[in-house]
């Protein structure tokens, strides 16, 4: 049976016991309602660590006023299952109160990193992104955190922090898990209707033109993310919050395309954020770094 866990000083008493028996900790924050994106995860780190834990938490200090934090998909019992399917060690579950008690107050941020793209979109995204982490590494102190290049920019984000910061940890960026049609798992495809489903597409549509026209020559980094967009506004009802080619680290406009450069795009499908990227030439964002 796996264990459950909602306390921060028991997840840690526990973290240390796992440490203190020899067994190298890998570590998976996550929100919850967990798809295969999220078991790739907890797949790797059960087959790279001595023991998994994995956080369940949505994170208020993420969500903007006006976004999904009330209807965002809940289902601890149905997850806790999954886990336990996939060897996971322990779920770590706290309460909003747990997290943030009366009086925290303190922020890890980014402003230069988070300036753009789902920072710009987002105001404070990133800032609840990185002080969440932080509090959960300092909770679990994991030996390797894993993530996924689903989520570009928050990768970046972490990769940034753990080295400025000196956390003692390495993080693991692994590859984005897509259904047959290339959509990218994600918890809000849910939101999705049949309709929205097959326009859905036009993102992983988009970013594979791009790789083919670079593949066979193109360079130019605005005629990859022309090819990109061709393929948004093609589809009636897919509406574009951005798409550029960038630097993996700095989020910073590429006008030169290379090998490890990265594509990024967002947009509103029926009124769903879905965001979706590559890296050119194949790879993860750690191995092109
Ligand atoms: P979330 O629950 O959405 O915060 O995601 C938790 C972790 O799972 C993050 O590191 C995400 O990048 C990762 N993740 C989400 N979707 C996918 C996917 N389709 N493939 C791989 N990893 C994913």
């Amino acid at each position: 049976m796996i264990e459950r866990i909602r306390e921060p000083a028991a997840m840690a008493a526990r973290a240390r016991a796992l440490a203190a028996a020899g067994r190298a900790l890998g570590f998976v924050p996550t929100m919850g309602a967990l798809h295969r994106g999220h078991l790739s995860l907890v797949e790797r780190a059960r087959a790279t660590c001595g023991a998994v834990v994995v956080s369940i938490f949505v994170n208020p200090l993420q969500f903007g006023p006006a976004e999904d934090f009330a209807r965002y998909p809940r289902d601890l019992d149905a997850d806790v299952a999954l886990l336990g399917e996939a060897g996971c060690d322990a779920v770590f579950a706290p309460e909003a109160a747990a997290m943030y008690p009366p009086g925290s107050s303190t922020r890890v941020d980014n402003a230069a990193l988070a300036a753009r793209f789902e920072g710009a979109q987002r105001p404070g995204h990133f800032a609840g992104v990185l002080t969440v982490v932080a509090k959960l590494f300092h909770v679990v102190q994991p030996a390797v955190a894993f993530f996924g290049q689903k989520d570009a920019q928050q990768c970046a984000l972490v990769l940034r922090m753990v080295q400025d910061l000196d956390f003692p940890l390495r993080v693991e960026v692994l590859p984005t898990v897509r259904e047959p049609d290339g959509l990218a798992l994600s918890s809000r495809n849910r939101y999705l209707g049949a309709a929205g489903r097959v326009r859905a597409r036009a993102l992983s549509r988009g970013l594979a033109a791009a790789e083919a026209r670079f593949r066979s020559g193109e360079t130019s980094g605005a005629a990859l993310v022309a090819a990109l967009r061709a393929e948004l506004i093609r589809e009636e009802g897919v509406l574009e919050d951005y798409a550029a080619l960038v630097d993996p680290a700095t989020f910073q406009d590429l006008e030169v395309a290379r090998a490890g450069a990265l594509l990024v795009v967002a947009a509103r499908v029926d009124g769903t954020r879905l965001l979706d990227n590559a890296v050119l030439g194949g790879g993860t964002l750690t191995s092109v770094r």
